[in-house]
């Protein structure tokens, strides 16, 4: 399933940090998901809070922000927010768009202590 292996790299990414920055548990961690990353957020919660027991994510606190995606227009440069990813433009209707943003899954912060 696609929402666990995400929540696999999620864990590999804060284990590492964990290493390099030398702390043992994380209070809280805040990921943001772009609205077209694709990623069914329930599950992706459920999946690393299952995953993250006995890690440094045990009992971690998850908060989940959903960007709003945006788009470019390729024909008259107009940027515009958008729910779908195959949306025309709203300007000139033009279906030559590229989404510039709300694609990809991020961590945005992580609260730890030693
Ligand atoms: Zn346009």
């Amino acid at each position: 399933m696609h929402e666990v292996s995400l929540a696999q790299s999620v864990l590999s990414i804060v284990e590492e940090a964990a290493l390099r920055d030398k702390f043992t548990q994380v209070s809280e961690i805040s990921i943001s998901i772009g609205k077209l990353a694709g990623v069914e957020i329930d599950s992706f919660i459920f999946a690393l809070e299952n995953l993250g027991q006995g890690t440094i994510l045990n009992n971690t606190k998850i908060s989940i922000t959903q960007p709003e995606a945006l788009a470019n227009c390729m024909t008259c440069a107009h940027e515009f927010s958008t729910n779908e990813r195959w949306q025309s433009c709203p300007n000139c209707q033009s279906n030559d768009i590229k989404v510039t943003d709300g694609l990809q899954l991020k961590i945005v912060d992580l609260i730890v202590h030693d």
